[in-house]
């Protein structure tokens, strides 16, 4: 059984999980967001590991060690920049969420933090965005029903906090009423 849960808080503190994704761009060179504390909090050897890695394409997903993050692995991912929705940007941002698991899932991670890809700086809206997280976190996990204990959505402010909720109830209440 994997549980799936959303809190408010910090991605960069200690949640107690192996990974934490980070909202990247394709250059994996830092950024502001969630990328600029990720690294900020990890140390300057996360951006020497970074240069390496020769970037990312959106969607698609690179593992790092976390250096002095909490934990041991950051997995980055570059979401899509929201143009208005006709640019494949639902299709890319569940590759994003499916990516970075299908990553965990390769490397034995057992337990991830995600933080809300998209919404930020790239304006992915809100409500579509934590439906599609879920629903694809879900499919996953479905998938791979022995790879994960928890899968924990971090989130920056409550008004975030509250749509995933939602987004859990609607999309993982039929699995709690049976
Ligand atoms: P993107 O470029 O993918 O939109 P951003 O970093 O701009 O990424 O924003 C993604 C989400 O991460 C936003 O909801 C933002 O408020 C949130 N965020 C920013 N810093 C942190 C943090 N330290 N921990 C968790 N979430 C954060």
């Amino acid at each position: 059984m994997t549980e799936i849960k959303a809190i408010c808080g910090d991605i960069t503190e200690d949640h107690g999980m192996m990974a934490i994704v980070n909202a990247a761009n394709t250059s994996l060179l830092g950024g502001g967001g969630v990328d600029g504390a990720i690294h900020r909090a990890a140390g300057p050897e996360l951006l020497e590991e970074c240069k390496t890695l020769n970037g990312c394409p959106t969607g698609q997903a690179k593992l790092t060690k976390g250096y002095n993050l909490p934990a041991a692995y950051v997995i980055h991912t570059p979401g899509p920049r929201w143009r208005g929705g006709n640019e494949k940007e639902r299709e890319l941002l569940a590759d994003s969420y499916w990516n970075c698991l299908q990553v965990a899932l390769d490397h034995q991670i057992s337990s991830v933090a995600f933080p809300s890809i998209s919404t930020g700086i790239y304006h992915f809206p809100l409500r579509e965005a934590s439906m599609i997280a879920i629903s694809t976190v879900k499919r996953f996990v479905d998938h791979n029903p022995d790879a994960f204990s928890q899968i924990l959505f971090v989130l920056f402010d409550d008004k975030t906090r509250h749509m995933y909720d939602k987004a859990i109830h609607q999309v993982c209440s039929a699995e709690s009423v049976s």
